[in-house]
């Protein structure tokens, strides 16, 4: 019998705090100047907050649409029992057509020639087109919309197409420049839209989290394109941009957590860690904390980053190992075995966020909790206690 350890104390692990989650949802929604449908954006297992979880929540909350990156991540949504549409945002392989039809997936075709693929099968596969309106990634290429809506026409016998959607790929910035580009695209986009009116599509969508945040106007434009909003990175309470603002009362859903193993004095002269890239040149307590790299912490914050103990910062010393990292807590009293450690979240007064994480790493919040490993179980709470 295989034996699992449930409680929430464990060498790393992750609270994902449902309410909070409740309440992004509802303010995203809210804020959108026009009363949009969401579909919701759970691709990487819900960008790490773990798709299952997060599909439950919303269908309980009337959401029907969902996004994913691919095969697997879809039909695991249907094996666990998600109704509703569920596109696959990206290219599956032929192979997996009859997979696509057992689910009732809806597949994006990446291209007229994909689109002939699934097509040549003879099965009535829902989809919907990708149109390239400037990003360059997939898509029919929007910079003609007439063979655009003529191509988009000539699958409709063959296959169930039930939409069309483009990609906005600078609507995080309020640069002039890039909001003309956003403008740009979206003009592009409904030239297409408005050449298939008459093929009244169900799903016709443009607008990721900041398309929604900060292009879905009154104007005419999007009374057919902006019906529907795909909500990624602000239903997990992140920024799509670190200088956006979103709506008041969102906030990460998301706190990492640790233990620490050992707490030990450490001499003068003495170097920690693989490498000895820390030279200890006064007497140092420090603590072995039980996170590391394969447990996403990233190896960049060798020497650089912190965890929160009793609200306080304890400095990273030493390189990140794969599954430990040693911590100065010199100046934190009292630090002992056992203790908790917040990676990601609040501790005390401190708050640091996934985003505050990638300021200092160089990269995007979307990318600190997508790489937060398999190993690190996620637990679901409905409020952030405070440690
Ligand atoms: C990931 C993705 C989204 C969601 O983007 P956010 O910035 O997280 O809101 C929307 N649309 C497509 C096509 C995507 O790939």
């Amino acid at each position: 019998m295989e034996v699992r350890v449930n409680q929430i104390e464990k060498r790393s692990w992750i609270e994902i705090n449902i309410s909070q989650l409740k309440e992004n949802f509802l303010r995203y929604k809210k804020s959108l100047k026009r009363n949009a449908k969401i579909m919701a954006v759970i691709k990487a297992d819900a960008y790490g907050h773990g798709d299952v979880q997060v599909a439950r929540m919303l269908s309980e909350m009337g959401v029907n649409l969902f996004a994913v990156s691919n095969i697997d991540e879809a039909v695991g949504l249907r094996e666990a029992g998600i109704r509703g549409e569920i596109l696959i945002l990206g290219y599956s392989s032929p192979t997996y057509i009859p997979t696509l039809h057992k689910y009732d997936l809806t597949q994006t075709l990446v291209s007229e020639e994909y689109a002939a693929t699934l097509a040549s099968a003879n099965m009535p596969i829902k989809c919907q087109f990708a149109i390239d309106s400037g990003m360059n990634r997939i898509g029919l290429n929007g910079k003609n919309a007439e063979a655009c809506a003529q191509i988009i026409r000539s699958y409709c016998g063959q296959l169930n197409i039930t939409g069309i959607f483009t990609h906005l790929c600078v609507a995080d910035s309020e640069l002039e420049s890039d909001v003309e580009f956003t403008r740009s695209q979206i003009l592009t986009f409904k030239r297409v839209a408005d050449l298939v009116e008459d093929l009244n599509l169900q799903y016709v969508h443009c607008c990721n989290s900041a398309g929604g945040l900060l292009h879905l106007n009154e104007g005419d434009e999007f009374d057919k394109i902006g019906q529907i909003v795909r909500l990624g990175i602000v239903l997990y309470g992140l920024k799509p941009d670190i200088t956006n603002t979103i709506p008041e009362g969102i906030k990460p859903a998301m706190t990492w957590r640790s233990v620490i193993s050992m707490v030990k004095d450490v001499p003068v002269g003495d170097t920690i860690g693989y490498g000895r890239t820390f030279r200890v040149a006064h007497p140092m307590r420090i603590a072995t904390v039980t996170t590391g790299y394969a447990d996403g912490l990233n190896r960049h914050l060798s020497n650089r980053g912190f965890v929160m103990i009793n609200g306080q910062k304890a400095p990273i010393v030493g390189r990140v190992c794969m599954d430990q990292t040693l911590v100065d807590v010199t100046n934190i009293p009292n630090v002992k075995m056992g203790d908790r450690v917040t990676i990601i979240g609040q501790n005390g007064d401190l708050y640091y966020s996934a985003d505050d994480m990638a300021q200092d790493l160089g990269t995007i919040g979307y990318e600190i909790i997508c790489n937060i490993t398999k190993r690190v179980q996620r637990f679901y709470v409905n409020s952030n206690n405070n440690l």
